[in-house]
């Protein structure tokens, strides 16, 4: 059913609207799904279909759609004001939102620095990480000549689409165009165990890949600033899920060799673990964490990178030092973004989010179970409320799809006539619902996959 309204809309978004990661000769072809209003759990179309919203926005909501709590805390800044600059004044929203993020961050983050989005959270930490250094007396190493200028991060990470973000991260298809635009870092094997068996790489990949980190770092320290992770699951990779005990030990060699450790918790962070931040399973503590998508409840753009005091006292000085941090974006502190984030904190509190996740975890992993003897799944991976299903043509050898089958997208397209909307990573199909999804829900949603991956594999 196609109302008039519909056709119209449709027909502008494809003549004006470029959309993000798409090519735009398939979307053009496509039917365009619309969106007008979320309720809970819920998007709604303009036809007034109903979808379960099974990755939240794209990893972002976390209470449901007008959670009443968060429009009643955005509502009542508009009243007051919806922008003033943090450059040169404060503004009470950003105030009071900060006191809060150093409460229940890991210990030692003390400081907040805000900006608009998970790309800039990160730049900022990696511009924050070298400009530290840079400031350091005494500090440097023994061969003073080399100074801590490098980053190393992992295979598969992903940590934003800007020029900086992207030079730490690792995702060919997402790189490899503007590779001659990024600078070099260091890339370290990242576990990604279910791989392992198949091309034979590793004995054991937990500790191979621990090796291949160490033998960067002892030969290459002096030179690196920062390690950046995105901690216990890698997102755009597919969801892929660390060996217990492997996030500390990257923390204990970027002690051991004097590098910043940067917590990029842009998907992790929020309850989507199981914990508030990822970085909780292992009691680790970063010099830097990345906070964005999540923060807001899913509502605002805003991010924020906290760091130590330690970084901190690095950039103070006399004014004509100039150590200064040269870094600001104009909407930096937003009180619309931050009293949205402050609603969405204090529901954490009033509604246990995180240990009311228990159950629905636990679950999800029961129900996931049920995936294992498809023929075409080849893992199933799982952390909190975050989970995996990938896909492969053959089983045995794993072998995956080709490209141009577009199984997972096929997947989720059909997933849309049960009213369920996901969206696929490559051949993995990513279940990332909002936190206030009910038992209920999860077991709809895991039908509806189970079914289509039957009825399209
Ligand atoms: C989404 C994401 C980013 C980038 O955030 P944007 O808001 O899209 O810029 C960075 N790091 C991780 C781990 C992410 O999942």
């Amino acid at each position: 059913m196609k109302t008039k309204r519909n056709k119209r809309l449709e027909k502008i978004d494809k003549k004006h609207l470029w959309h993000p990661f798409t090519q735009m000769r398939e979307w053009e072809k496509e039917t365009l799904l619309i969106i007008e209003r979320g309720e809970g759990n819920y998007l709604i179309d303009t036809n007034g279909k109903k979808y379960l919203d099974g990755v939240s926005s794209l990893w972002v909501n976390v209470h449901g759609h007008r959670k009443k709590e968060i429009n009643d805390a955005i509502k009542k800044q508009i009243d007051k004001i919806s922008h003033s600059t943090l450059l040169g004044l404060g503004n009470v929203p950003s105030i009071e939102l900060a006191e809060k993020l150093v409460q229940i961050a890991p210990k030692g983050l003390t400081k907040v620095f805000y900006s608009d989005n998970g790309s800039t959270a990160v730049e900022i930490a990696l511009k924050m990480a070298y400009q530290y250094w840079e400031q350091q007396s005494g500090v440097r190493s023994q061969k003073s000549e080399v100074k801590k200028t490098k980053f190393i991060s992992f295979t598969g990470a992903y940590h934003g689409d800007t020029l900086g973000s992207m030079s730490v991260g690792e995702i060919d298809v997402f790189v490899e165009k503007h590779k001659p635009l990024l600078f070099a870092t260091y890339k370290a094997d990242y576990p990604y165990c279910y791989r392992c068996p198949t091309d034979k790489k590793y004995p054991s990949c937990k500790i191979a890949c621990i090796k291949s980190f160490e033998d960067i770092l002892k030969k290459h320290h002096r030179e690196i600033a920062a390690c950046i992770i995105e901690p216990i699951v890698q997102g755009a990779a597919g969801m892929i899920v660390a060996p217990h005990g492997f996030l500390k030990k990257v923390k204990g060699l970027c002690t051991r060799y004097n590098i910043l450790l940067i917590a990029d918790e842009v998907a992790t962070g929020f309850g989507r673990t199981g914990k508030l931040f990822a970085c909780e399973h292992e009691n680790v503590m970063p010099d830097f964490l990345c906070l964005a998508k999540g923060i807001t409840g899913g509502y605002l753009p805003l991010a924020a990178t906290l760091t130590t005091n330690k970084i901190y006292r690095a950039f103070l000085g006399e004014y004509t030092e100039m150590k200064q941090f040269f870094h600001g974006h104009t909407y930096t502190g937003n009180p619309l973004g931050c009293a949205a984030a402050i609603g969405n904190l204090q529901i954490f509190k009033n509604e246990k989010t995180v240990q009311m996740l228990r159950p629905k975890i636990k679950l999800l992993a029961e129900l996931l179970e049920g995936f294992k003897n498809l023929p075409h799944v080849g893992d199933v991976r799982q952390k909190g409320l975050i989970a995996g299903i990938e896909l492969v043509k053959d089983k045995k050898t794993k072998e995956p799809y080709f490209t141009e089958q577009r199984i997972g997208h096929k997947i989720c397209i059909e997933a849309r006539k049960y009213g369920l909307i996901i969206r696929p990573l490559g051949d993995t199909i990513v279940i990332m619902p909002p936190l206030s999804i009910t038992m209920a829900e999860i077991k709809k949603m895991i039908d509806v996959i189970y079914r289509c991956i039957r009825q399209t594999t």
